[in-house]
């Protein structure tokens, strides 16, 4: 029966695992196979305090970014090293319309939280906004998703019409620093802010590379009231 199944999946879903090409298991959804999922690396200490970037220097307490330039966000911590099997799992569920990776994503990012802690103080979840355009292109936005996962798992409430976002530009990957955060500027509103007086915040993304993105929509929040935005990414460029 399961060699039957097997081959009827094969059929449907002709490729193997994304990363390395091994024939997958019953499980499709999950589009890479279980070694591939086991090689993701996770962040650990020491890590930036502030951005969550990963450092490896034993004595080192912040990286040479947050040096120069503190954002407006408390903190930020992510879940992974944005390279290799996690790099491309969030090419395939953001791009690629794998809707279903969110349950590892998602997984991840909870087996992050339960291991550190740090969602007690917390009072909502907000997902950074696409623009709507092109979230109805894509069907979904990644980042409502994976904050919709969290939210069930440490039953804290998600708000999504809170943050909007009213412009939409090129993607952040295709500039520079500096052009990163003049990218961004003025693309986030903040509607029904009497939800947030003196909030605490976890803002979740899917990635954060410069922050120029959770900076923007943490001072807008902050700005309306918002007390604190901590920040939660699945995966933190290097
Ligand atoms: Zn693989
Ligand atoms: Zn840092």
């Amino acid at each position: 029966m399961k060699t039957f199944l097997n081959g009827l999946l094969d059929a449907i879903f002709p490729s193997g695992c994304r990363y390395c090409g091994k024939k997958l298991g019953l499980n499709r959804e999950v589009c890479f196979c279980e070694t591939c999922w086991k090689s993701i690396r996770i962040i650990k200490e020491p890590a930036c305090v502030y951005c969550g970037k990963q450092l490896f220097n034993e004595n080192e307490h912040f990286c040479g970014d947050c040096t120069v330039r503190r954002l407006s966000f408390t903190d930020n911590r992510s879940a992974g090293i944005y390279e290799g099997v996690l790099k491309e799992a969030l090419h395939e569920f953001k791009y690629k319309g794998k809707r279903s990776l969110v349950s590892p994503l998602g997984k991840i990012m909870t087996a992050y939280i339960s291991k550190t802690g740090g969602v007690e103080d917390i009072d909502f979840i907000v997902p950074v906004p696409v623009f709507e355009k092109k979230k109805a292109d894509r069907e979904y936005n990644q980042a409502e998703l994976l904050a919709d996962y969290i939210g069930r798992s440490f039953k804290l409430p998600v708000l999504k019409d809170v943050l909007l976002r009213v412009d939409d530009t090129p993607p952040q990957y295709k500039f520079g620093v500096e052009e990163r955060f003049k990218n961004v500027n003025g693309v986030f509103a903040v509607n029904n802010s009497s939800k947030i007086k003196w909030a605490c915040i976890l803002l979740v993304d899917d990635l954060l590379t410069t922050g120029a993105t959770a900076d923007e929509c943490s001072k807008m929040l902050l700005g309306s009231g918002a007390s604190q935005i901590r920040v939660f990414t699945l995966a933190r460029g290097l």
